[in-house]
């Protein structure tokens, strides 16, 4: 049985007993263990912050740039390989391995460009300099600057390859060390890709560590310097935001966490139309990509009362062509979802969707590891309906709910989730779409409007790009992540620097 260790002080270390199981969800078989009893996380911040970070800050954006681009042809080179593991550390099918895989190295290729592109320098501007009151020597000018502690990254289970990948990308492209603690159900992916980075020896001392197992004493370690992002369910999210120690030094903390995303369809959309397939393909897009195990996945789907019995058909017309199965067999289109734990979560969600609605569609799965059979429901009561604008059932089901068609409505029901990460509209008519757009801005990090001349060209609402932002408020954490150059943000101090103009301008040049 292997025991996977951790990545600390620049050594592999293992943790003692006892250990926690890693299990393949298809087979239910114990394939890995990790502990992080006994490990000492205080040595190994101050290792990344007094090694990895002096390093990486005497490389330029440039350089640092290119230090990703070598670690994104890392993982790609050992493509095969990752995408096998991810079928037996978490039950992926193909496609969806590649989700996650390809997704890693795509958005550190993106951030080893934008790297490139900022060249050989050290330290952004931000905006430009201002004179003071009335004078034109005394000047403001902000700068960005990396901060001097670890940008320590928790992550969830259901990205390993990319939860590593898009947080490290952006931190070590400011110039901040990484400690990365992946979710423990999945890890051994992660760990798979920290070894061949390692092994690459691409990284400099301290760049990048790797905690396997749980947090442990982590948080009792951060310091003033100190980021800490996190993805992540929102009562983990709780007690981190609470955690003494993060609320002694005011760490910067960044969450991203559950989100109940909306589907809305516009009442101007015909059945059958470019703009009708582009929803109901996306829906059931999302309802089965990694078996609904997706943060931006569809969870309430709004649709006007007189399309209700269109929608719901296409969409269980379309169900009922979906493959539950073993990822590794052919035809297969949802794996197992990623744990035993995970099981039965989603299993108690679907029972509750059952409760609070009506069945419209429930797929098959095969017996035993932790499969679920996925389900559609149809849930009345708008704005009142129990269960649906609070709970994130984070497997493979969505629920219909029908509403009267106006975009004052439309806004109102996405709304009632609380903050999502991201919220899709289809309807080609902007004086319906207009209001529903800008209404439902304050309430999401992003909306992707489908409408008749993209029905073709969009990868769906579930894909985070890497140049737009990810995160959203309220109930989604409050967090933004990526976003291109905006993405740097979070790991950079930004100082206003009140000085002569030419002395400033001689240390910036
Ligand atoms: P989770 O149970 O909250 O765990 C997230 C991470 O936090 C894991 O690495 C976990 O470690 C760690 N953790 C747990 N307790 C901790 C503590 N007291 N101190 C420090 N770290 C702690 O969430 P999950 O089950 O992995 O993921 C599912 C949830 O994540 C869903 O609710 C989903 O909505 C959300 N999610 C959000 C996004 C987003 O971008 N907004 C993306 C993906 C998932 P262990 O694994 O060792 O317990």
């Amino acid at each position: 049985m292997p025991l996977l260790q951790s990545y600390l002080q620049d050594q592999w270390v293992a943790g003692e007993a006892p250990h926690t199981d890693l299990v393949d969800p298809t087979t239910g078989e114990v394939v890995g263990q990790v502990s992080t009893r006994g490990l000492d996380l205080g040595s190994a911040l101050h290792h990344s912050r007094t090694v990895g970070g002096p390093a990486l800050r005497a490389m330029t954006f440039g350089q640092r740039g290119e230090l990703l681009e070598g670690l994104a042809k890392v993982i790609h080179s050992e493509r095969d390989a990752l995408l096998e593991l991810s079928r037996t550390s978490g039950g992926t099918t193909r496609g969806d391995a590649k989700f996650d895989v390809d997704g890693a190295s795509g958005t550190m290729q993106y951030y080893a460009y934008l790297g490139k592109k900022l060249g050989d320098k050290r330290v952004l501007l931000d905006g430009e300099s201002e004179g003071i009151l009335r004078s034109k020597r005394f000047v403001g000018q902000h700068l960005l600057v990396p901060r001097h502690g670890v940008a320590i990254h928790i992550n969830a289970f259901n990205f390993p390859a990319w939860g590593l990948a898009e947080k490290a990308a952006a931190a070590l492209l400011a110039g901040m060390p990484v400690f990365s603690k992946p979710g423990t159900a999945t890890c051994a992916l992660t760990h798979r890709i920290m070894e061949l980075w390692v092994d690459s020896g691409l990284l400099p001392a301290g760049a990048i560590s790797l905690l396997v197992g749980s947090a442990s004493d982590l948080l009792d370690h951060v310091g003033p310097q100190d980021c800490l992002a996190f993805t992540g369910g929102s009562s983990t999210a709780a007690k981190i935001r609470g955690h003494a120690a993060v609320v002694a030094n005011n760490v910067r903390v960044n969450i991203e966490a559950d989100s109940l995303n909306a589907s809305i369809l516009g009442p101007d959309v015909e059945p059958g139309s470019d703009t009708f397939q582009m929803f109901v393909n996306q829906v059931v897009t999302d309802m089965s990509q990694k078996a609904g195990q997706k943060c931006t996945a569809v969870r309430r789907i709004f649709v006007p009362n007189d399309l209700v019995e269109a929608a719901s058909a296409a969409l269980v017309e379309r169900l009922s062509g979906v493959t539950v199965g073993k990822p590794g067999e052919k035809g297969v289109d949802i794996g197992p979802v990623a744990s035993p734990s995970q099981h039965r979560s989603v299993q108690e969600g679907l029972e509750e969707l059952g409760r609070v609605g009506s069945e419209l569609w429930r797929g098959e799965a095969p017996e035993g590891g932790c499969f679920v059979r996925p389900g559609l429901f149809r849930v009345e009561g708008g704005l009142e309906a129990p269960f649906v604008h609070e709970h994130e059932v984070f497997g493979p089901a969505a629920a219909v709910m029908p509403y009267g068609g106006s975009a004052e409505e439309a806004v109102q029901l996405a709304a009632a989730g609380g903050g999502g990460l991201v919220v899709s509209v289809y309807s080609d008519d902007p004086e319906w779409a207009g209001p529903v757009v800008l209404g439902l801005a304050p309430w999401h990090g992003r909306i992707h409007w489908g409408s008749r001349k993209v029905h073709d060209q969009s990868p769906g609402p579930g894909t985070v790009l890497p140049n737009l932002v990810h995160g959203g408020p309220g109930k989604a954490g409050g967090g933004e992540e990526l976003g291109g150059q905006r993405g740097l943000s979070f790991y950079l101090q930004r100082t206003a620097v009140q000085a002569d103009r030419g002395l400033l301008d001689r240390i910036l040049a």
